[in-house]
């Protein structure tokens, strides 16, 4: 794969104007921002955020003066039309959501759908988020994954929601909040098994980050007896679904399959991996077409 990475020296943080940049703000630690979202933070007309004070505390800090506007989630169509009309007329706007990716869980939709629209470009400038955080430290398969966002508050939704995903294959990605962990862990060993591998990962970049990788049964035991672990910020990371044993595959053997069927029709793909591993060609062709189900889903 050929990247083309700018050396910092040829690198241009100056912006065109009639723009919006997408701008990615820290999860916890100030320094995880980068010095490009900072630039153009600097030098944007105005920047919408969720919550103004909020935000204004993170901009103080980091020296940046830009008039900032809000972008609440009960105002966001009429605010998008607004902000529109502002870049139509040459301003540059960045968006920014209280903390991390914006649009991850937080508004911003319908000012990047509005944006193009009306043929505005729309320029990410990328950085932390707390879902890509947790996977990249979860320890689970991360070649493919699907994240939920906020697992819902109430039991019955709860209860439905995960049992709804007992047969997901990828490694999936929620959201939780600290009042609901432990509840929200019960359901999910009762729908998804206590054998299952769950990883909680909290408070990430600050001081009391904790990422634990353990089976369902124990992390709710563990998350029930320290009541630290009942506070702060929550991401769960979960392993996909695994056929019982003796109709299950490898982890080696499954991703040779999952690699060659990115690569070869289904028939060569399932060739190649029996020959490579020596599996049954049966059990590799069962799998091969639950992988490729899966993947029209
Ligand atoms: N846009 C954000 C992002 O890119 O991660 C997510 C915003 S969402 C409204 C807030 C949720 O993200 C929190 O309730 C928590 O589940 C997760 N989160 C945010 N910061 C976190 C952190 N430092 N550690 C763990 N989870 C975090």
């Amino acid at each position: 794969m050929v990247v083309n990475h700018q050396s910092l020296s040829n690198q241009s943080s100056s912006i065109s104007t009639g723009q919006l940049y997408i701008v990615a703000t820290p999860i916890g630690n100030l320094q995880d921002i980068s010095p490009r979202a900072v630039a153009v933070l600097k030098q944007v007309d105005r920047i919408a955020a969720e919550d103004t004070r909020h935000s204004g505390h993170l901009l103080k800090q980091l020296d940046i003066n830009t008039h900032c506007i809000a972008l609440h989630e009960h105002n966001e169509r009429q605010f998008a039309e607004k902000i529109i009309q502002q870049i139509k007329e040459g301003s540059n706007i960045a968006l920014i959501s209280d903390a991390g990716t914006p649009l991850v869980s937080d508004p911003g939709y319908f000012l990047v759908k509005l944006a193009h629209q009306e043929k505005i470009p729309v320029t990410p400038i990328p950085g932390p988020s707390a879902l890509i955080a947790a996977l990249s430290a979860a320890g689970v398969a991360t070649d493919r994954f699907c994240f939920e966002g906020f697992v819902p508050s109430k039991g019955g939704p709860r209860k439905t929601f995960y049992a709804q995903r007992q047969k997901e294959p990828r490694t999936m990605v929620f959201y939780e909040t600290p009042h609901r962990i432990v509840e929200s862990l019960k359901d999910l060993c009762a729908q998804l098994g206590e054998q299952r591998t769950v990883v909680l990962a909290r408070e990430l970049t600050k001081t009391f980050e904790t990422i634990r990788n353990d089976n369902a049964k124990s992390l709710l035991e563990w998350v029930k007896e320290d009541t630290n672990q009942q506070k702060g910020e929550i991401v769960l990371v979960v392993q996909g679904y695994r056929a019982p044993q003796g109709d299950t595959l490898s982890e080696e053997t499954e991703h040779t399959l999952r690699v060659l069927l990115n690569e070869l029709s289904l028939k060569q793909a399932v060739k190649l991996t029996v020959d490579i591993t020596g599996e049954k060609k049966k059990k590799i062709y069962n799998f091969a077409l639950e992988i490729k189900d899966s993947a029209q889903c």
